[in-house]
């Protein structure tokens, strides 16, 4: 297993069109490799989901993991891929605010608060090419939808960004981490 270089936005390959899996793809020795890669790098990265076009791999799956949660109050999320995921069900108009920032874009060092829906059921294959259906909610939902849109070529830039909340990571960092210590309550 390998930690890969994340592709940056000027890349054509994190825009290009990308291609289902069969089951007799997913649980190829190849894709064990690529899927492997996938969480090294995110590991590597501090992120806390990687879609497979961020690596140059034009294929519909992503990578979420979480372990340990995060400084910022996060769920853990035991580490998963998934592979040629649809969200089928989503209220459009219960979208909630919550910060969002991209290995993609500035290497993860702006962040901004974006809109998204606050509870998705979505369908997909595991590792083992079995097909999960799922309902996720709050921050859960909000890493798939990110990850989900990385695999239609979309980035959170161009997602509902809330205006004049754009920072860069450290202020975020010093601004949350500031509030968590004086037990101010986090959100999304
Ligand atoms: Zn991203």
């Amino acid at each position: 297993m390998a930690v890969r270089e994340i592709l940056q936005i000027d890349d054509p390959r994190l825009f290009a069109r990308n291609a289902l899996f069969s089951p007799e793809d997913i649980v190829s020795d190849e894709t064990a490799q690529m899927i492997g890669d996938a969480f090294d790098t995110l590991q590597d990265s501090g992120g806390y989901g990687l879609a497979l076009p961020q690596m140059g791999i034009n294929r519909l799956g992503f990578v979420i993991g979480v372990p340990g949660g995060n400084p910022f109050g996060h769920e853990e999320i035991e580490p998963y891929a998934v592979f040629n995921p649809q969200i089928i069900v989503g209220d459009d108009e219960a979208k909630v605010p919550g910060p969002e920032s991209c290995l993609s874009f500035a290497n993860n060092q702006i962040v901004a608060s974006v809109l998204r829906r606050a509870e998705i059921v979505v369908v997909y294959q595991n590792i083992q090419a079995v097909r999960v259906r799922e309902t996720l909610r709050l921050w859960h939902a909000r890493v798939f939808q990110h990850e989900y849109d990385h695999l239609a070529g979309r980035l959170f830039v161009d997602g509902e960004v809330e205006p004049h909340s754009w920072t860069t990571r450290s202020a975020f960092r010093a601004q949350r981490l500031g509030s968590a210590a004086r037990g101010v309550a986090q959100q999304g």
